[in-house]
């Protein structure tokens, strides 16, 4: 039995990290950037007015303003500013030479001359000086970023249309058991519905990779050993649920050895998903997941959502937020790390949810989160500090 961070380490290690493709920005959404976005401009491209006003000295604006030019968003100034001279101007155009300021035009008045005075003693520049936000070449975004709407804003703004980003990987999902059906069926004695396949396939698809979801494969040897072969053929990594266990049908790793799977580690000190196991195919990257929804949803989290972005080009942190624990948290058994879900209160502490164990997947439903307890820790007490991370 290793530990969870052994076992991170050995399959991170493992990431074969995927080519790159260009794609329309449009649809580059959750997809990871292979390359920087470089600026091909400067922004504001010129002084800017940030106001609807008059644009001026700054040493004029005691004076009477005469009004030489009316300057719109998307025209070029004609006129300099000369003393005791503005021109109107509106919010997005370029400032006319000469002028180092815009008065607002809720700040002045118009007299019966048609002339400005300002009524206010003193002005902010209210211009948007050339490259104040983005200067040309610099790099606007970085390689590795998971793009979101305001980065499609950003590669807009710089003219990228066509950004370079990591290609999906192609995730099979295998259910295994004799006693699983597909959810559309309603369970016969002794049978039980397929959640794992569906729950992996959701979460293979938050990431952005590929999921290509092969159904459910029966106890037997031979079904087994063909299911792996094919799915390895064909996939970059290979989801197995289920058949790793103890009982005398869990014979999922001993077909991936057979398979020509080099299996890197077996069980892992984690509760749940302890018959967590990980091996490498010169073809695809292979887990067998244990076969309780709460495990194999705990492990896709631990082990195989770092994996998938690792191979996508993006190895950030999961996103974790330090909170107090609502309430005391005990355990009576310490030898492994144990994962849990939890729920953020309106007061923003931390409160475990009633969770009975590793079948129970209606325990996971209302939480916002996962938290650990290290091994050999038997207690969280009530407003100690923990890692919640985001599920
Ligand atoms: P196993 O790891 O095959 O021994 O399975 C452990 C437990 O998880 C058993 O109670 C199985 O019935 C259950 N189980 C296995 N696969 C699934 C699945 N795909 N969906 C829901 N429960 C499952
Ligand atoms: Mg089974």
């Amino acid at each position: 039995m290793i530990l969870l961070q052994q076992a991170f380490d050995i399959v991170m290690g493992a990431a074969r990290i995927k080519a790159s493709e260009n794609i329309g920005f449009l649809s580059s959404a959750g997809r990871i950037l292979a390359e920087d976005v470089i600026s091909d401009m400067n922004m504001p491209p010129f002084d800017k007015s940030a106001m609807d006003g008059y644009a001026c000295r700054k040493e004029d604006i005691a004076n009477q303003l005469h009004v030489v030019e009316v300057i719109p968003a998307g025209k070029t100034p004609e006129k300099a500013i000369g003393k005791n001279q503005c021109s109107k101007i509106m919010t997005g155009a370029p400032i006319p030479e000469g002028a180092d300021c815009v008065l607002m035009v809720e700040q002045t008045e118009i007299n019966p001359d048609g002339s400005i005075s300002f009524l206010e003693k003193n002005t902010k520049s209210n211009i948007c000086f050339l490259g104040e936000d983005v200067k040309q070449s610099e790099v606007v975004l970085k390689k590795g970023t998971i793009i979101k709407p305001a980065h499609i804003a950003i590669m807009a703004s710089v003219g990228c249309v066509n950004p370079a980003v990591f290609m999906k990987p192609k995730v099979a999902i295998l259910s295994t058991g004799n006693e699983i059906i597909e959810p559309e069926n309603k369970p016969g004695i002794s049978q039980i519905r397929n959640s794992n396949g569906y729950q992996l396939t959701a979460q293979v698809e938050q990431t952005g990779a590929l999921a290509n979801y092969l159904g459910i494969v029966e106890d037997s040897e031979d079904a087994t050993y063909k299911a792996i072969i094919s799915a390895i053929e064909t996939n970059d990594i290979v989801l197995l649920t289920g058949g790793v266990s103890m009982g005398d049908f869990d014979f999922v790793p001993e077909i991936l050895k057979k398979a020509g799977v080099n299996i890197l580690f077996q069980k892992i000190a984690v509760q749940p998903g302890k018959p967590t196991t990980f091996g490498v195919h010169e073809k695809a990257l292979v887990f067998g997941l244990p076969g309780n929804p709460v495990s194999s949803f705990i492990q896709f989290e631990l082990l195989v959502k770092p994996l998938l972005y690792k191979m996508m080009g993006n190895e950030s942190k999961p996103m974790q937020i330090i909170l107090p624990m609502d309430e005391d948290y005990s355990r009576k058994h310490t030898e492994r790390e144990a994962w849990f879900p939890v729920l953020i209160t309106d007061q923003g502490t931390v409160k475990p949810l009633d969770y009975h164990g590793s079948a129970h997947i209606n325990g996971l439903g209302p939480a916002h989160g996962i938290i650990s307890i290290p091994i050999g820790v038997s207690v969280l007490k009530k407003g100690e500090n923990v890692h919640v991370r985001q599920i």
